[in-house]
């Protein structure tokens, strides 16, 4: 269940990669893979991140977890008011924090390392690929341990309780431990990821793709854990997808992102019935209806993401929109939102258009 308080508040975060050519690698142009991103996730809800690839989604996700230092803007997270007073005594004291209402509120993008270390626990990731991300030469053991080791000093030994509850957790078995990666099936590695993730009991998590490298009949049961953990453990997520069939039924909100910006953002059934950008559409057209006399062939969308380093001027999805007009080759739409609903837009025509949605199975 969404609640209202505040975890993430993303401000205008900008990630852009250089390009650089010649002897001397002079940057010549920058990818632009996240331009002015803008978003709040509240603490216990779950908020979908979806896009083509290329569209600066898990760029932004990596952001977020400070995989990356971000070229520009804000990662404020606001900690939580029940912290264990021993926990905020081991944390260094930082520069980079404002009064919050309740907690501190830190801003990720600014933590230097050594201030990172120790808020590292707060968010942590889930990968996309089960196959790669865990270590092969690793037990189970050493794995889903080795932040708590990391944060604690504790020998992996000591930890097999700690171990045996996470996989309990996610539905494995204590004898699991011993085993090595390879012994395990796509969705019981990603089981394992997610127990890793879950050890220092993060604030939020970061789902970036988690089952889109899984067989299709295994999705829905690692979607069914992570809505389970969810609501045991009170969890937060910003679940990144690349279409909107998979985000539907775990999201409370829905953000999509074209070309490093946020074109709409909406609670998830306001969105899949009601959408305002034409982009959106274009996805939902996509998803598998429930009536498939009401889809509409002609939205399938057509040619490929423009290329980031030199996105089309005006609104970047001009070259692919069926609605674009002259003013949206020239000028780039304002971002506007109904302050009731929340629902968020970035279309000249949003206020025209009407859209074809698809019936939402909230
Ligand atoms: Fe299409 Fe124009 Fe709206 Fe962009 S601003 S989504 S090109 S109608």
């Amino acid at each position: 269940m969404a609640q209202s308080e505040l975890l993430l508040e993303v401000k205008n975060l900008k990630m852009y990669f250089p390009i650089r050519r010649g002897m001397f690698k002079r940057v010549v142009n920058h990818v632009k893979a996240v331009d002015g991103v803008n978003f709040t996730v509240r603490r216990g809800e779950t908020l979908g991140l979806v896009g083509e690839s290329g569209c600066g989604k898990t760029t932004t996700g990596r952001c977020v977890v400070r995989a990356y230092i971000p070229t520009d803007g804000m990662i404020l997270y606001h900690e939580d008011e029940n912290l264990t007073q021993d926990l905020r005594k081991r944390r260094v004291h930082i520069r980079h924090t404002a009064p919050g209402d309740r907690g501190q509120v830190i801003d990720f993008a600014k933590l230097r390392p050594d201030e990172l270390r120790s808020y590292r626990r707060e968010i942590q990731m889930i990968f996309q690929d089960p196959f790669s991300s865990l270590n092969p030469r690793m037990t189970v053991l050493d794995i889903v341990a080795e932040p708590l080791v990391i944060q604690t000093g504790k020998s992996p030994g000591t930890l097999k309780d700690e171990v045996a509850d996470l996989l309990h957790k996610v539905g494995l078995r204590p004898e699991h431990m011993n085993r090595y990666p390879n012994a395990f099936s796509g969705g019981q590695r990603q089981r394992i990821g997610i127990a890793r993730a879950l050890a220092l009991r993060p604030g939020l998590i970061v789902c970036d793709e988690p089952v889109s490298a899984l067989d299709v009949s295994v999705q829905a049961q690692v979607v069914n854990l992570l809505q389970d953990l969810q609501a045991e453990l009170g969890l937060t997520y910003l679940f990144i997808a690349h279409d909107l069939s998979v985000v539907e039924h775990i999201s409370d909100r829905v953000a999509v992102m074209y070309l490093g910006k946020i074109v709409e953002i909406a609670e998830a059934r306001e969105l899949y019935q009601n959408p305002k950008h034409p982009y959106t559409e274009a996805l939902l057209a996509a998803v598998p209806s429930m009536d498939p006399d009401k889809r509409s062939e002609k939205l399938i969308l057509s040619g490929d993401v423009p290329d980031p380093s030199s996105p089309p001027p005006g609104c970047a999805f001009h070259t692919r929109c069926l609605y674009a007009k002259d003013i949206c080759r020239q000028e780039v739409p304002e971002w506007r939102e109904d302050q009731q609903t929340g629902h968020g837009v970035a279309c000249h025509f949003a206020d025209e258009l009407t859209l074809t949605g698809v019936k939402s199975h909230h």
